[in-house]
């Protein structure tokens, strides 16, 4: 799939008969191409108290609108860009980004930022991640950064290694998508953690799904041990909420309490929670 395969139109992603790999290659060639800096954004979605409704923090998600292939998810192109260092190059832009906004329009506001398991892999990007903080002023006790269980499965002694420096700085550290991984005890056991989210799966059906309750109660009870933050991600409904309150959870994300959104400049998210919270 070279140069020869670069279509310059939308309809590779309609195409079912377009082989995986040959969309791969044209993302990863209109990535390579981009103008990342103009081309990425930041949305935010808000991270709640559910009992308040309050925001305690704003979790950064990547946008990509290419004028090649239009939106792209970050589902797709953040994979891509995970096969080669390209990732290191959109984390400083998307980093970049998050820190302008926290010194601009969000004084107060506090930024959970999705780093890869790449860049917690390497040395160098961690560093860049730590002069790029510093440098931008922002107090970094106002940044979280969420790293995956599976982040952690390629050089745990590393991405340990790097996680306590970036934790050093000041921020905190986020584990995402608790549950999903091979090794959720011992990532929770071993790394300097602050807070767990627990993965939106779980939480789908909790509210007629008794195992996924214990679980959820269980992953409660264990944060409270161990002085994490638990937060629970994809929280979409009332009767979820409900549920999940009565098994002790607190802090919440999801599409009921606001979907990712641009930022206006005071720090206000442009659109509201269709909840109404
Ligand atoms: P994540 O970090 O676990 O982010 C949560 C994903 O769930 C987001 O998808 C969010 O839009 C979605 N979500 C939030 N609430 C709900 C809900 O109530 N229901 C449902 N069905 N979904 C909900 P998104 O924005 O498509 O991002 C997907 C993944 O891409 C993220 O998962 C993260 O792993 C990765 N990603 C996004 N932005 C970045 C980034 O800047 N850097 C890196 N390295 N990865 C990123
Ligand atoms: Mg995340
Ligand atoms: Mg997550
Ligand atoms: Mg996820």
């Amino acid at each position: 799939y070279g140069k020869e395969n670069r279509r310059g139109h939308t309809t590779i992603f309609s195409e079912q008969h377009e082989s995986s790999i040959r969309e791969f290659g044209s993302v990863e060639q209109a990535l390579r191409q981009a103008d990342l800096e103009r081309e990425l954004t930041l949305h935010y979605q808000p991270i709640v108290d559910a009992r308040t409704g309050e925001a305690t923090s704003h979790e950064a998600l990547a946008r990509w609108s290419s004028p090649v292939l239009g939106d792209v998810s970050p589902a797709l192109f953040i994979r891509v860009a995970e096969r080669s260092d390209l990732i290191h190059e959109l984390t400083a832009v998307l980093l970049g980004k998050a820190l302008a906004f926290m010194n601009e329009g969000g004084r107060r506001i506090h930024v959970s930022f999705n780093l890869s398991a790449r860049d917690i892999a390497s040395p160098e990007a961690v560093q860049k991640i730590r002069e790029m903080v510093q440098a931008s002023g922002v107090d970094a006790g106002r940044l979280t950064f969420e790293v995956t269980e599976t982040a952690m499965t390629q050089d745990f002694e590393k991405g340990r290694a790097a996680l306590s420096e970036l934790k050093r700085l000041g921020a905190k550290i986020s584990l995402d998508d608790f549950g999903t991984g091979y090794s959720s005890l011992h990532c929770i056991h071993q790394l300097p953690l602050n807070h767990v989210k627990v993965d939106r799966s779980f939480v789908c059906d909790i509210a007629r799904d008794a195992a996924a309750q214990g679980i959820v109660r269980s992953i409660v009870e264990l944060c409270r041990n161990l002085e994490l933050t638990c937060v629970i991600e994809g929280v979409e409904t009332e009767e979820q909420i409900a549920v999940l309150q009565r098994l002790g959870c607190k802090f919440m994300q999801g599409y009921y309490f606001g979907r990712p959104a641009p930022m206006g400049a005071c720090g206000a998210l442009a659109v509201s929670a269709p909840g109404g919270r």
